[in-house]
């Protein structure tokens, strides 16, 4: 019998009184798989990312391991090691690089714990920028630098699935790939990730598997290769270039 997916959604809908944002959606997430979910502005991505960390209310099921969550909530997510780096970064501006990252290790801080400092290292060896910049304050990073850093902290929880939300946004488009090319490194650290993306080309270019998200339900899934290459997907999402 093959793994039960790490992160499984079956029926998963969420409305926002009575607006139905997310209709239906059926996704997987394997160990060790980058999936991407992409797709028009108020797609409902954004909403999906949400729900499924436990911020806004769901139905369906979500399981981990293939075992049901009961009632997701962010505590439930947290303890199942699964984090999300949302679209505002929300760093400690006025902390340094360094500082910012060992917040995002608080939650397992131990006193005498000297798991965090190898952490960091691990974190540093994926996004050297980061290492070279450890005590500047985050605030005076660049746009790119930010977002590694959004993604560096929440790596300090050890997280085994990493949900990013437009980790792309506001970035020139050399950045992004920048960007794009740390997240598919995050393997080499054992990191499933699922990563919501305008940017559809550069994200399928890094995912094993993708998801198009249309009008809040699952409109086309597949290998991420066959994604780049279905017709309808270049037409809509992919233009020229
Ligand atoms: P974008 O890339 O523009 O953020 P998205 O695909 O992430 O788009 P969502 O932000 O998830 O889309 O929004 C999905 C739909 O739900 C949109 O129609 C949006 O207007 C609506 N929506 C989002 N948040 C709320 C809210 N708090 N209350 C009511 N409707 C909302």
């Amino acid at each position: 019998p093959s793994k039960p997916p790490l992160l499984q959604l079956r029926g998963f809908s969420v409305a926002y009184g009575p607006v139905e944002a997310l209709h239906q959606v059926d996704l997987d997430v394997h160990e060790g798989e980058i999936v991407t979910v992409i797709g028009p502005n108020g797609a409902g991505k954004t909403t999906l990312l949400n729900a499924a960390m436990g911020l806004l209310r769901s139905s369906g099921t979500l399981a981990v391991d293939g075992q049901v969550v009961p009632r997701v909530s962010v505590e439930r997510m947290v303890a199942h090691q699964v984090a999300l780096v949302p679209e505002k970064r929300e760093l400690f501006g006025e902390m340094s690089v360094e500082d910012n990252l060992l917040l995002g290790g608080f939650a397992r801080w131990r006193r005498g714990d000297r798991t965090q400092r190898a952490r960091m290292e691990e974190v540093f060896a994926i996004f050297p920028r980061l290492r070279e910049r450890r005590a500047q304050m985050a605030a005076t990073l660049s746009g790119g630098e930010r977002q590694m850093l959004a993604i560096g902290r929440a790596l300090m929880a050890r997280p085994r699935l990493l949900m990013l939300d437009e980790p792309s946004l506001g970035l020139a488009p050399l950045i992004v790939r920048e960007v794009l090319h740390t997240v598919a490194r995050l393997r080499e650290l054992g990191v499933s990730v699922l990563l919501i993306e305008q940017n559809a080309r550069a994200a399928l270019q890094i995912a094993d598997r993708g998801y198009v998200l249309e009008m809040g339900a699952v409109a086309l899934h597949g290998p991420a290769e066959d994604l780049l290459h279905d017709r309808r997907i270049i037409d809509t999402y992919l233009g020229v270039g």
